[in-house]
């Protein structure tokens, strides 16, 4: 590891978690240079939900490399660009009656949600944007200002203008209403509060620790920006791509939001992301808001293959039946564990354990990486164990992963 302690910034973070030099990978699976097989139950932090190096994502770059197809674009028009909006329009589009644009924002996450602020303020001639505490919508000084953490936030003097932290859903207990103390701060003229132009919301949050906003919460914040006149930006970069069990997180609320921001999964692992955004939005001028990055072919071959899982339902229900034996396996462990105190929570195929203890919960993600299984941590002091595999793994593996878990959950407590 000593190159990496030489020349990588201190900000190093998962290089330390997961002490090991990784080499190749597969599926669910990942080796490192002595050729141990760890388990992977982090999945790239939600960006390879169709798994590591997957045979027909790999098949159909190998042949687009070979047939010398263009990989570095800027975002003039090409083949695999064309082929991949034609797929995003006929198999999700068509058949959840969306009408987005598309617009192509760069190759992180952070890229798309600084593109959703930028183009709210401008179509709304607002500055203030609402979020939530425990958000996370990425690092850089623009999705900073919405991010609701202080670790990351505290020494990036500035970046907390113009921004309003609503409690998300259950976040007091069950009985604080965060929707009528938002409706309150834009209601009452002392509250301090501009009228935002958006709010940005996660369905279920990753990053913040595995909370799932109920159905209810998240049509009653919809119905709220509709009649604030506030755009409604769904931040599913973590929770799009199948993560819940349906493409898009909002599908399961039957809300429609303004815009969405995607990427992680959606390039298979590859760089890229999108803003999603109703037509009426699409208030640019051409070149207004650009860079290098935005069109990466691989990443909308890579893309367009990944889509296929979507042209049947056999794909959804394949994440019901796996996330299903998440939750009854993690529910067994922890009745079989009582003085760990955990608390489950998820939906589809993202689940976390609460333990409320930070302390516990990164000594369980080390023992059972000294177990060869790398799952992370989440949460705001990081007391969450956070269960992210992809969803393309298969039962032998949840089964053995499960296993590892229970292991070190009993090694800990010893
Ligand atoms: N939004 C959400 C919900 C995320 O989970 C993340 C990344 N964890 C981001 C935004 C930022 O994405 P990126 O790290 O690719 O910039």
């Amino acid at each position: 590891m000593r190159i990496f302690e030489e020349m990588e910034s201190e900000v190093r973070g998962y290089i330390r978690s997961f002490p090991a030099v990784f080499d190749v990978a597969r599926g669910s699976e990942i080796f490192d240079e002595h050729d141990n097989r760890y388990i992977d139950f982090f999945a790239g932090a939600g960006s390879l939900n169709y798994g590591h190096n997957n045979p027909a994502i790999k098949e159909a770059l190998i042949e687009y490399l070979q047939h010398d197809g263009i990989v570095h674009g800027l975002d003039k028009a090409t083949l695999a660009k064309q082929a991949f909006l034609t797929k995003l329009r006929d198999t999700i589009f068509a058949p959840r009656n969306m009408e987005y644009k598309v617009q192509f924002t760069g190759p992180t996450g952070t890229n798309s949600v600084e593109t959703a602020l930028k183009l709210a303020r401008m179509v709304k001639g607002r500055s203030n944007i609402i979020a939530f505490t425990n958000a996370y919508h990425g690092l850089s000084m623009g999705s900073l200002a919405v991010t609701g953490n202080s670790f990351y936030r505290d020494e990036s003097y500035g970046v907390r203008a113009n921004s309003a932290f609503i409690p998300f859903d259950g976040y007091l207990g069950s009985g604080f209403d965060s929707m009528a103390y938002l409706r309150k701060l834009l209601t009452d003229q002392s509250s301090g509060v501009d009228l935002p132009a958006a709010i940005i919301v996660e369905t279920v949050q990753g990053e913040g620790g595995i909370h799932v906003a109920r159905d209810e919460w998240l049509q009653e914040l919809e119905s709220i920006c509709r009649e604030f006149d506030i755009l409604l930006i769904i931040d599913d970069i973590q929770m799009g791509n199948g993560r819940t069990g349906t493409f898009f997180s909002f599908e399961r609320a039957g809300i429609m939001p303004d815009m969405v921001t995607v990427s992680k999964s959606i390039g298979t692992g590859l760089p890229m992301s999108l803003l999603l955004m109703r037509p009426e939005l699409d208030q640019w001028k051409p070149g207004e808001h650009t860079g290098t990055f935005r069109g990466n072919n691989l990443a909308f071959v890579a893309a367009t293959k990944a889509l296929e899982y979507w042209d049947t339902p056999d794909f959804a229900e394949g994440i019901a039946y796996k996330g299903g034996l998440f939750e009854k396996g993690l529910k067994a462990i922890l009745e079989k564990h009582p003085e760990a105190c955990g608390e489950l929570r998820g939906v589809g195929m993202v689940w976390g354990i609460d333990f409320s203890d930070a302390g516990f919960a990164s000594s369980i993600s080390e023992e059972a990486f000294s177990r060869n299984m790398i799952i992370e941590t989440a949460g705001a002091n990081g007391q969450v164990l956070k269960f992210l595999p992809a969803l393309t793994i298969d039962e032998a593996l949840i089964e053995e992963g499960l296993k590892i878990i229970d292991d070190s959950i009993a090694a800990v407590l010893k």
